[in-house]
């Protein structure tokens, strides 16, 4: 292509709202503009890559059996209210009304439509198992839309959904599907690693994410540096680093801590670690309430909690009011002492003493608080975060702490969807069954974020050559005379031997346009100037490195494009 001919609005300005480098490249390259929060255009140069993105997905997903299919992204509410979802998922979901009052929403993804698919069509275990997918734009009205096409209100994902006779035959198609997608993120270019994740809103019993490793990441990711035990930091088991020294239990008493809420604001007006404050949550129950009891310098790890206790109506209470209600205190004084309801404290307060807890009373502290004599705990559970220190759980080696997006993540559901909405086939033994299922998502347009974040410097993108949008750039430093005539005869030559070329043939300045191709970061540069042609030589330049390589025309325009394709298959290293 040429770029006189194209559509590539290169911009100097980065954009206000931008915090991530990809967001900022891909507006400064014209791959993306923004129309509303979180939903964008995707220009010539984006909508090029992301179909690069697409088709490696699309090949390893039909490698691996998958079957395209394509399910429409408005879905009647009625679906996802017989699986309980329509309120799940809550305000993530967009909805909307016909002309007719029916109620619909844009779909945020598609277990409810494909089960109700193939309730109709798959009648016994002689047609199982069965992989289907499609690629296809997702919409969630997302809290928080940031970090442009990380977390966007629409994007493009691509989901597969399988259906099994029984569990081995699930448990089969999500080894595969796991290899399949370490295949297609290693394809991508993307320094990646697979951990153990909570399965939140979609159920089931078994996941594991993607994390595509990155400071920028919003995913904390837990690694054992012996074994290879890898989990989101919010599930991840853990040997707790903590050995507390026995203490004589002091007496108890309630001090006045006027305007010190926070932990760290408590332990350091009374002069104490924060390890010995004591954070109280409460929770809403199936039964009634719960409270929670976790140390100052912990995280609380709900994801555990829920595991524990398996109770779909578990909700932290996070309304101040509520908890006034309940407890007669404001968070920051909110403590155990005297509450009426059962409590959970974390594993590491097991044997710990004296410590500091709110007193509900506005603006007091009990200090020296002891289980037993104090409060009475109900249970003891590991419901906190890992932390720096603790150890591996399966083999007790170091721990390492690192960032990741996710850019896919790996289900086995079981029957929850199946069960809820009558999809049943009929086994060998003849009786009638759930279909089992597991499902399988990876988001295309977060990838090609992702891809960014790992591969650019401070001049713009440097794309593997793969995924560029272009293959090699050819920029006459003029766009007159004998430089933009040889600059053709190449662009010509490249093009018929099958090679994707961007033409700079703009009148632009050489500054302009020697900046222009970092920040695109297409692959390869072939630059010819005044200089170079009195010498009778172009000069190649790969844009992952500053190494310069002068190829002679002397020899014709078929040796220079051999020289070209030799380069090509280098940068492909
Ligand atoms: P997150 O935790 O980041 O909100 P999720 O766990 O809700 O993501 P899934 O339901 O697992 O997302 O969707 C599968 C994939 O779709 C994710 O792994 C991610 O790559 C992509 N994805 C999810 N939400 C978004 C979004 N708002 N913008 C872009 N891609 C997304
Ligand atoms: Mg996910």
């Amino acid at each position: 292509m040429r770029w006189s001919k194209h559509y590539i609005p290169t911009r100097k300005e980065t954009p206000s709202d931008a915090e991530l480098i990809s967001h900022k490249l891909m507006v400064r390259a014209g791959m993306i503009r923004k129309v509303a929060a979180g939903i964008y255009n995707y220009l010539p140069l984006g909508m090029k890559v992301l179909r690069r993105i697409e088709m490696i997905v699309r090949e390893e997903m039909d490698r691996h059996g998958g079957l395209e299919i394509k399910l429409p992204i408005i879905q009647p509410a009625e679906l996802w209210q017989r699986t309980g979802r329509w309120n799940d998922f809550g305000p993530e979901m967009f909805k909307l009304t016909d002309r007719k009052g029916q109620l619909f929403t844009l779909g945020p993804t598609h277990e409810e439509i494909i089960s109700d698919l193939v309730r109709l069509d798959i009648r016994s275990y002689k047609e199982l198992p069965l992989l289907l997918y499609q690629i296809n734009d997702k919409y969630r009205d997302e809290i928080r839309p940031r970090f442009g096409l990380m977390r966007s209100r629409e994007f493009l994902m691509k989901d597969a959904y399988s259906f099994h006779a029984d569990q081995e035959s699930l448990e089969e198609i999500y080894q595969h599907m796991y290899k399949c997608y370490c295949r297609i993120l290693t394809r991508c270019r993307l320094d990646f690693t697979a951990v153990e994740a909570p399965t939140g809103l979609m159920g089931g019993n078994l996941s594991h994410e993607f994390m595509a490793l990155a400071d920028a990441g919003e995913d904390e990711v837990v690694c054992c540096q012996q074994c290879g035990y890898a989990a989101n930091l919010q599930i991840a088991t853990f040997h707790a680093a903590e050995s507390y020294e026995e203490e004589r239990e002091e007496q108890l008493t309630l001090v006045a801590t006027p305007g010190k809420e926070t932990a760290r604001e408590v332990a350091s007006f009374l002069k104490v670690g924060v390890e010995r404050i004591i954070k109280t949550f409460i929770y809403a129950t199936e039964k009634g309430h719960i409270a929670v009891l976790i140390r100052g310098n912990h995280e609380l790890a709900e994801e555990k909690l829920h595991a524990v206790l398996a109770d779909p109506h578990l909700a932290r209470i996070d309304d101040e009011q509520q908890v006034r209600r309940l407890t007669g205190a404001s968070f920051g004084s909110l403590g155990p002492i005297g509450l009426n309801m059962p409590i959970i404290a974390d594993q590491s307060l097991v044997s710990s003493r004296n410590f500091v807890v709110g007193g509900n009373k506005e603006g007091y502290h009990y200090c020296s608080a002891n289980f037993g004599r104090d409060v009475k705990i109900d249970r003891f559970i590991q419901i906190r975060r890992a932390a720096p220190g603790d150890h591996c759980s399966h083999c007790y080696g170091e721990l390492v702490f690192r960032r990741g997006i996710e850019v896919g993540q790996i289900f086995q559901l079981g029957t929850k969807y199946s069960v809820a909405l009558g999809a049943n086939f009929l086994s060998s033994d003849g009786a009638e069954r759930p279909l089992i299922m597991g499902c399988y998502g990876i988001g295309v347009s977060r990838i090609l974020g992702a891809i960014i974040e790992q591969h650019h410097d401070e001049k713009g993108i440097i794309w593997p050559t793969e995924l560029a949008p272009f293959t090699v750039i050819i920029i006459p430093l003029s766009a007159m005379g004998e430089q933009l005539a040889v600059a053709e005869k190449i662009y010509i030559a490249l093009t018929q031997a099958g090679i994707d070329i961007l033409l700079d043939d703009r009148n632009e300045s050489a500054g302009v346009k020697f900046h222009d191709a970092e920040l695109l970061g297409i692959p390869l540069q072939v630059v010819i100037g005044k200089q170079s042609l009195a010498t009778e030589t172009i000069e190649l330049q790969r844009r992952s490195d500053s190494e310069k390589l002068s190829v002679s025309l002397a020899n014709g325009i078929t040796e220079v494009v051999a020289q070209i394709a030799k380069e090509i298959t280098k940068t492909e290293e």
